[in-house]
């Protein structure tokens, strides 16, 4: 299984890095090793003094494929959820300045918190999808998948061109704005369309 990551889907947050809106989807991939085990707390590694999380909407691929057409790209999945991307934001600034690779900033164990499934069809629209993460107890982060540069099956079809899709692969599909730190204790809680998720303690 792997974890296909996308970077700078939202143009709110594009701006709040200072970064340049791309002309096609930024792609990184996280090992499966970093997954954080299901109710395990995550645990502030110590190469980093800044690490962010980053609230995503995920999507679960049901099977293989590749070149996928956008217009069939809907009937490579049936569930979706969400996810934290924890970044070690210092780490990758260091690595982004000199050029190089910053696969250990986004990859690292438990990297990728991974929220209950929901399926599809229990949403109108997918482009339309409200959410949100709370850091004990106050939003800190709201989206909604119509601010998206590229939606999902965009970016099935995107990704595909480069990686065989396989089933229990999960894309993350970007962060919109607010990202920030989290410290010790601090307790992470995310929300789609009004029903919460994802619970992470921080220690
Ligand atoms: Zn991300």
């Amino acid at each position: 299984m792997k974890i296909i990551c996308i970077g700078r889907n939202y143009v709110d947050h594009i701006e709040e890095l200072a970064n340049e809106r791309p002309k096609d989807p930024v792609v990184f991939i996280k090992p499966d090793s970093a997954v954080l085990p299901k109710d395990q707390d995550f645990y502030i590694p110590d190469f980093s003094n800044e690490i962010h999380y980053e609230i995503e909407i995920l999507v679960k691929i049901k099977k293989v494929g590749k070149h996928i057409n956008e217009k069939f790209a809907h009937t490579y999945y049936d569930e979706i959820g969400l996810g934290i991307d924890f970044t070690a934001r210092d780490l990758q600034s260091r690595l982004k300045e000199k050029g190089l690779p910053w696969e250990i900033s986004k990859g690292f164990d438990g990297s990728a918190v991974i929220g209950k499934w929901v399926d599809k069809k229990n949403f109108q629209d997918l482009n339309d999808l409200n959410f949100s993460l709370s850091k004990n107890g106050t939003i800190v982060q709201k989206g909604n998948t119509a601010l998206m540069l590229w939606n999902i099956d965009s970016l099935i079809s995107y990704v595909s061109k480069f990686f065989m899709l396989k089933k229990g692969d999960i894309i993350f599909t970007g962060t919109p704005a607010g990202v920030g730190k989290i410290s010790a204790n601090d307790y992470l809680s995310a929300k789609l369309e009004g029903e919460e998720l994802l619970t992470v303690n921080i220690k």
